[in-house]
């Protein structure tokens, strides 16, 4: 069987109006151009900078390795989710993603669900997920049209280590003083409803056809189970937070059958093990807030900490 070792993915800077200049202490990046709001950790763009795939894109590795990657039955050709850390300094405009039906209607692949999970908060910080109760479609446009849409949406206060489910159709808007950690469907589908008067196109009739009015979102509470919490369980994916005191963690280790991506939220973690051929792999350190891959075919990997840390494990689920 073709094997495929662990690696780690090197962050990639996105400019976005909304941004900051400089991610310290986050991470060690500074423009003085545009500022950057995205950093994107699984990006197709995103490159390998340990081991033998040193070099290669997420996208080429994923091409030239798809089974190996992903397990052998994937739900698409694509990387199946895209995780990104978002910056807001400023608000973003308030958007709808559609759901997987509405997207296919389209002939994109997929639409988009995501989640946010908070690594920071700042006292007061909120983000805007859906539209309150009560308020119909025809109100909606209006407030569209006289700028008043804000008073529309349900704000919900952000705190460090919150969950927020945002399921497609969900009319949202990140707002300052949290920074997030997304993990979403890869699809680029976002459709812009409003933007507090600036310049930018606007996509009015299809964020009004990808709209629900009802959605599932809002806070997700975290259920303990055996000494890590399983952040958010749906169909898409699956997020857990595993807190790392021990100088070796091997519960979480256990084989699966899907990618995995760890993100290392406090301290650093070292990686090492086997490849399904026996052979040893270079081991890795993955150091606060970057982001490893672990292949469906590696067959024994352990995790160590120098230090108290934490991951939190993304895995794929179910499409
Ligand atoms: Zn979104």
């Amino acid at each position: 069987m073709e094997t495929l070792p662990p690696f780690r993915l090197a962050p990639y800077f996105r400019p976005r109006p909304w941004g900051f200049h400089d991610l310290a202490p986050w991470y060690n990046y500074k423009t003085e151009t545009e500022p950057i709001g995205e950093v994107w950790l699984t990006g197709e763009m995103c490159k390998a900078d340990t081991g033998p795939l040193a070099g290669m894109s997420l996208a080429e590795i994923n091409r030239q390795n798809r089974s190996t990657l992903l397990g052998a039955r994937p739900a698409g050709k694509d990387f199946p989710l895209l995780v990104k850390v978002l910056f807001p300094k400023e608000k973003l405009s308030v958007q709808v993603h559609p759901d997987d039906a509405l997207a296919q209607s389209y002939g994109d692949p997929r639409g988009k669900t995501e989640c946010w999970y908070a690594l920071d908060a700042k006292p007061g910080a909120r983000v805007a997920l859906g539209i309150r109760p009560g308020v119909a479609l025809d109100q909606v446009k209006h407030a569209v049209e006289d700028h008043t849409l804000e008073s529309l949406l349900t704000m919900v206060p952000v705190e460090k280590g919150d969950m927020l489910f945002v399921d497609a159709g969900t009319v949202h808007a990140v707002w300052p003083g949290a920074v997030i950690l997304e993990t979403q469907q890869t699809s680029d589908l976002t459709y812009r409803l409003y933007d507090y008067g600036s310049e930018r196109e606007l996509h009015l009739e299809k964020s009004f056809a990808a709209m629900h009015l009802t959605t599932r979102a809002g806070k997700v509470a975290a259920k303990a189970v055996n000494g890590h919490s399983v952040l958010i369980d749906e169909r898409y994916f699956r997020i857990e937070r595993w807190p790392i005191r021990l100088a070796t963690a091997p519960w979480l280790v256990a084989p699966v059958q899907v990618v995995q991506m760890l993100f290392v939220a406090e301290g650093r973690i070292r990686i090492s093990g086997l490849s399904f051929d026996g052979q040893s792999f270079e081991p890795f350190f993955v150091e606060r807030n970057q982001l490893a891959v672990i292949p469906a075919s590696t067959a024994r990997w352990t995790l160590a900490a120098d230090g108290p840390a934490e991951v939190i494990r993304i895995l794929p689920a179910g499409d």
